[in-house]
C-alpha cells in the first residue's frame, strides 16, 4: 500500500475468558482472535472472509471499541485507539460506523426510520434544529434509494433489503470516514445482495469512505474489495489483492475456500477441494498451524512451528510453511 494507512491493526488478540463451576470462576479462554493484523488505507475496501467463528467479527468490533481487545495496537488516522477516553472516544464513533448483518435486529422497532436516523445526527449535534434533522433525514434516504416518506414508517413495514438501506443511511448519517460492514447481505436475497453491494459502492466513491468488508463468502467480497484479508481461526492465513488472491491463491484453505466458488463460465472447471473436519475448538486451537489438523499438505512440522506471515510477491502475504 502506497498512501498512509487510514486504519492499522498490530498482533490483536480477543480471549474471551470462560467460566464454569459453582464458583463462576475462569477456567479457560476462547481464542476468538489471535493476533491479527492489517491495515486499510483511505478509501480501499478490504474484505475479510472466512467461516463463522474465524473470529472476523470479533476484530471489527474491537476496532470500533465496541468490544475491548485483550492485547494487541489499534491505530487510527494515526492516533491510538486503545488509549482514547472522552472526547476522543465520542469523535472515534463518529469517524468509524459499522453495518450489522441483520438490519432488522439492529434498528429500534419503536423508532421510525425519521427517528432512527435523527437521533444519529442529534447525538452528534449535527443538526441545529428539528426542521435541520428532517431536510438531512430526506436528504439520506434519497442517497440510499428510498423514498423520503418513508421516514414515517417503523422498521418491521419494510423488506430485508430496505432496511439495510436504513442501517446505511444511518451510518451515513455521521459523515463517517470508515465503516465496518458486518455481512451486511448475508441475510439478503442473492438479487438484493447485488443491489446493496452496488449502493455501498456508489456512495463509497461519492463520498470517499474505507470499508472493512467482513464475510463468511468469497463470492461476495470479490467484487467490491480492493485487497482481501482471509482468515481462520483468530488468524490471517493471507493478504492479497482481490485480483492475486483469487487468480493465484496459495494459502491451502483459501485454495479450498475458493474451489467452492462458482465459476461464472460453464466451460471453466475447478477442482473442489473438501476439507476434513470441523474447525476445531477456538478455546484449545490447535498447536503450531492453526489449520494443520484439516490441511491436505500438512507436514510433521506444522502441528509444531506457527507459520508468520510472510510477502511471497509484492503485496501478498502467506502464513504457511510451504507456500510462504
Ligand atoms: Fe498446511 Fe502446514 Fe501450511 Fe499450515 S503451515 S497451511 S498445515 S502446509
Amino acid at each position: 500500500m502506497s498512501a498512509e494507512p487510514l486504519l492499522k491493526v498490530t498482533d490483536l488478540k480477543k480471549h474471551f475468558p470462560v467460566r464454569g463451576g459453582i464458583l463462576s470462576r475462569i477456567v479457560d479462554h476462547v481464542h476468538a482472535v489471535d493476533g491479527v493484523s492489517l491495515e486499510v488505507a483511505p478509501g480501499e475496501t478490504l474484505g475479510v472472509v472466512g467461516e463463522s467463528g474465524c473470529g472476523k467479527s470479533t476484530t471489527g468490533r474491537c476496532i470500533l471499541r465496541l468490544i475491548e481487545p485483550t492485547s494487541g495496537e489499534i491505530w487510527f488516522q494515526g492516533k491510538d485507539v486503545r488509549k482514547m477516553g472522552g472526547e476522543q472516544l465520542r469523535a472515534l464513533r463518529r469517524d468509524m460506523q459499522i453495518i450489522f448483518q441483520d438490519p432488522y435486529a439492529s434498528l429500534n422497532p419503536r423508532l421510525t426510520v425519521g427517528g432512527i436516523i435523527g437521533e444519529a445526527l442529534q447525538i452528534h449535534n449535527l443538526a441545529k434544529n428539528n426542521k435541520e434533522i428532517e431536510e438531512r433525514v430526506v436528504g439520506l434516504l434519497e442517497t440510499v434509494g428510498l423514498r423520503p416518506e418513508y421516514m414515517h414508517r417503523f422498521p418491521h413495514e419494510f423488506s430485508g433489503g430496505q432496511r439495510q438501506r436504513i442501517g446505511i443511511a444511518r451510518a451515513l448519517a455521521v459523515e463517517p470516514k470508515l465503516i465496518v460492514c458486518d455481512e451486511p447481505v448475508s441475510a439478503l436475497d442473492v438479487s438484493v445482495q447485488a443491489q446493496v453491494i452496488n449502493l455501498l459502492e456508489d456512495l463509497q466513491e461519492k463520498f470517499g469512505l474505507t470499508y472493512l468488508f467482513i464475510a463468511h463468502d468469497l463470492s461476495v467480497v470479490e467484487h467490491i474489495s480492493d485487497r482481501v484479508a482471509v482468515m481462520y481461526l483468530g488468524r490471517v492465513v493471507e493478504i492479497a489483492t482481490a485480483k492475486d488472491l483469487y487468480a493465484n491463491p496459495k494459502h491451502p484453505y483459501t485454495e479450498a475456500l475458493l474451489s467452492a466458488v462458482p465459476i461464472p463460465d460453464p466451460k471453466a472447471k475447478r477442482k473442489r477441494i473438501v476439507l476434513q473436519g470441523d474447525v476445531p475448538n477456538p478455546i484449545r486451537p490447535p498447536p503450531g498451524c492453526h489449520f494443520h489438523t484439516r490441511c491436505p499438505i500438512a507436514e510433521e512440522r506444522c502441528s509444531r512451528d506457527v507459520p508468520q506471515l510472510k510477502q511471497t510477491t509484492p503485496g501478498h502475504w502467506v502464513s504457511c510453511h510451504l507456500r510462504g
